[in-house]
């Protein structure tokens, strides 16, 4: 019988597990994606990020052609809709399994379940398949079995862990035998996305498996031995941009990191320190997404750190919006949001700066800015977003202790000595020096610092240091 394939955040043929082992079972294969309207608002998915969704799309429905799969797709408003409509389609096709990659946050896992209860009370097989992680949650402990919250013991048992587990990625699956099911067309796909603003930046990001294997390819032939010199600069293409197709799918961890161990002749330490400082990038990735596991309560709007709570975040509008149009007067933050605003995407060392800047010298709650970025983010997702906004206001994950507050104008000085992102982004600072750029005097067309960050951080470690249970910690 007929096998399905429930496509999300894995848009891509080759090293799909779910696909992989659905096309095993030999006897014909039919794809599926569903659009749920609710989920789009519900996690303020970015008009970018959708229209890069819907061009992915495009892609994937050839791609699967190729291989004599039917791409179909289902639009629903809410996700109670999506179980029923997964069986309808399923009972349709006489289906005898349904296969999909897991996802890892509260909401994904209670649909999934809803979905794996229906489909098996009708007789229907229901396989999981880890995808999203290298070394699948849960299997990251420490000696007394609990999680780890810190990265860097965590990153240690990883590489124990990893090492032994076959790292090899599957490739496409077979071409399959041909069943009588209909494809959907472009216009259908299109469809889906009409109730959405979209927003489409394919120039510069293009869709699709190929083109996340070029710019794989060509950051580790022309980026990677520098990357651990250059990955802090944002005026450099330093980093390999390669984050919005891991968030959609398009490339999977095991890709990246196999065509790294490529490059090292296996050596996952110790061989090249570019090689070895980007795997421990892909390490984070993991992290986060095993956090969201360990420590469910982030996916409530909580935060990690229970004690943190009692923080009194303000939710000042002129701040918050300022922030947001980058306006804030602080030009390295102005140039990162302005960047985000008009690109979908913000080199990592300004997204720390940002979010400093807005919960540890404005104050605002951190769960504004991370709504925010991802409304925003062409590779927004939802356990790196959150495990950045928690890691940069202190309420999180590891080592940002609340006492360590960034200094956005010396880290202006710097990560952008010459003034060169800054230049590109605030334009109306292009004709200051270099020494006169990160702290510019009085314009006219410039906006004075929002906040003063020296007064604003001394506040902010008061307000920390006095938390009900603080010393506890
Ligand atoms: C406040 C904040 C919010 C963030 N939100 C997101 C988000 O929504 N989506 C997202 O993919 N990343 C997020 N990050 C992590 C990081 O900034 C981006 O992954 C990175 O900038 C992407 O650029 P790149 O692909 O060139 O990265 P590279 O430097 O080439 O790194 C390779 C890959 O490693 C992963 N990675 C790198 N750094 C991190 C990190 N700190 N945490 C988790 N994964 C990492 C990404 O998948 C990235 O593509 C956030 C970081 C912060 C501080």
């Amino acid at each position: 019988m007929t096998a399905l394939v429930w496509f999300r955040h894995d848009l891509r043929v080759h090293d799909n597990p779910a696909l992989f082992k659905a096309a095993e079972i030999g006897q014909g294969v039919v794809a599926v994606y569903v659009h749920c309207e609710a989920y789009v608002r519900l996690h303020s998915i970015a008009p970018v990020r959708l229209d890069f969704v819907r061009r992915h799309l495009h892609t994937l429905v050839n791609d699967l052609a190729a291989l004599n799969i039917s791409l179909q797709v289902i639009h629903v408003t809410k996700p109670a809709e999506i179980a029923p409509a997964l069986l309808r389609l399923a009972q349709q096709l006489n289906v005898s399994h349904l296969f999909f990659n897991a996802e890892y946050p509260v909401n994904e896992l209670n649909r999934d379940q809803s979905v794996n209860q229906l489909l098996r009370e009708q007789g229907i097989l229901v396989k999981r398949c880890h995808d999203r992680c290298i070394v699948p949650p849960g299997m990251i402990r420490n000696g007394q079995g609990d999680p780890y919250k810190v990265f860097t013991a965590f990153k240690k048992k990883w590489l124990q862990t990893v090492i032994p587990v076959n790292m090899k990625p599957y490739g496409a699956p077979p071409v399959q035998p041909v069943i009588n099911s209909k494809r959907a067309s472009i216009k259908e796909i299109d469809q889906l996305f009409t109730a959405h603003d979209l927003r489409d930046l394919s120039e510069l990001w293009p869709a699709g498996e190929k083109e996340a294997y070029r710019r794989l390819d060509l950051f580790i032939e022309k980026s990677i031995t520098r990357y651990q010199d250059q990955r802090d600069f944002p005026a450099i293409d330093g980093t390999s941009t390669l984050s919005p197709y891991l968030a959609v799918g398009s490339i999977s961890p095991r890709q990246a990191i196999a065509a790294v161990l490529a490059f090292t002749r296996g050596e996952w330490e110790g061989g090249n320190a570019g090689a070895n400082c980007w795997i421990g990038e892909l390490i984070w990735r993991e992290f986060y997404q095993h956090v969201v596991v360990d420590f469910p309560q982030v996916c409530k709007r909580k935060a990690m750190q229970a004690h943190t709570e009692a923080f009194p975040w303000s939710y000042n509008p002129t701040f918050f919006n300022a922030w947001c149009e980058g306006r804030t007067g602080i030009p390295l933050v102005d140039a990162a949001m302005r960047q985000l605003n008009e690109t979908g995407w913000m080199h990592n060392r300004l997204r720390m700066v940002v979010a400093m800047f807005l919960t540890k010298n404005c104050q605002i709650d951190w769960r504004l800015g991370e709504e925010y970025f991802m409304s925003q983010l062409v590779d927004g997702d939802f356990a790196a977003n959150n495990g950045g906004w928690q890691w940069s206001a202190s309420t999180g994950t590891d080592a940002a202790p609340y006492f360590r507050i960034f200094n956005p104008v010396s880290q202006s000085e710097r990560f952008d000595p010459n003034g060169e992102f800054i230049r590109q982004w605030v334009p109306e600072l292009a004709h200051l020096s270099n020494r006169q750029i990160h702290n510019p005097p009085a314009l006219g067309n410039y906006p004075a610092p929002l906040v003063d960050l020296s007064e604003s951080r001394k506040s902010t470690i008061a307000l920390f240091a006095q938390l009900p249970g603080f010393a506890a910690h």
